[in-house]
């Protein structure tokens, strides 16, 4: 089976598993190579994975889901999903799929899906890689903030090749309050501002035009660093605060690992010395 049959086997087998899911009202989510894809429209890469998160409540529809439609299927104890093949001309299909939470085993960082983003969940046309193949599937795809919390939230070079494509073609779109009370929630705030740095380095150094150039077969502008850089300063959350000291004429700046955020979505942080909740950013965004 070449590359391009393979592609649209995926795809099929994609459209047959939304249609019928729906059936059974159960609510798959796209994530991975393919929910890039639904976001990225000029910087294609090919993928052969099928990644799919569900909440635990669908869980026993999606299995009977995937045996209608011919899977094996097995827990996959490692990383608490599923594991589905199916075997198509002589090659194995595969779909992992997530149940409540994405664990990622390169950082050993779990994120916990929020349950909404089944509820109000956002067709999008998933383009093929490949310009020959005309079928194009709609599918319910991961939302573009949660999408950019699980490709920033790992160690791999591919995830950061992605995460650069997101942000190119989506420099505007981030809603970042939510992406904020996403990653605060999750608990993540040291550890993907830690990864937006190193990222923001291998763009300095052109380490990542190289990789860039390695997967996508295409060349970095010196525009393109600019703007993924840009765009990655702003999902940094930020971690100094000023505490209102009143008997003090110098600023008390104070650092925290884990700020928190109220509901309207303001950052707050409690100072270590003073006891105040500090809402008072030191680097104003
Ligand atoms: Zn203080």
């Amino acid at each position: 089976m070449t590359l391009e049959e393979l592609e649209q086997e995926l795809l099929r087998n994609l459209a047959q598993i939304i249609a019928r899911s729906e059936e059974l009202e159960c609510h798959p989510l796209l994530i991975g190579g393919y929910a890039v894809r639904a976001y990225t429209k000029k910087r294609k890469r090919f993928t052969e994975d099928l990644d799919l998160v569900i909440s635990r409540h669908d869980q026993g529809n999606f299995i009977a889901t995937l045996k209608a439609l011919g899977y094996e299927y097995r827990p996959e104890t490692a990383f608490g999903g599923i594991k589905a093949t199916k075997p198509v001309a002589g090659q194995s299909l595969e779909l992992h799929i997530s149940v409540d939470k994405v664990w990622d085993i390169s950082s050993d960082k779990t994120y916990p899906l929020p349950e909404d983003i089944f509820v109000s969940r956002q067709l999008r046309p998933i383009e093929p890689y490949s310009e020959r193949l005309k079928t194009i599937v709609r599918a319910p795809v991961i939302p573009l903030e949660d999408l950019l919390i699980l490709k920033l939230m790992t160690l791999r070079e591919l995830d950061t090749i992605d995460t650069i494509a997101l942000l190119l073609e989506n420099p505007e779109q981030v809603n970042i309050a939510s992406y904020r009370r996403k990653v605060v929630t999750a608990e993540l705030t040291q550890h993907i501002n830690a990864r937006i740095e190193a990222i923001s380095q291998l763009l300095k150094s052109g380490q990542a035009s190289e990789v860039w150039k390695r997967y996508m077969s295409t060349d970095l502008s010196s525009r393109e660093i600019e703007t993924a850089m840009t765009a990655l300063k702003k999902l940094v959350i930020p971690t100094e605060f000023i505490c209102p000291t009143s008997n003090s004429p110098q600023k008390h700046v104070f650092k925290t690992d884990a700020p928190r955020i109220d509901n309207l979505g303001n950052l707050y942080a409690f100072c270590p010395i003073h006891t105040y909740t500090c809402y008072e950013l030191a680097v104003p965004s």
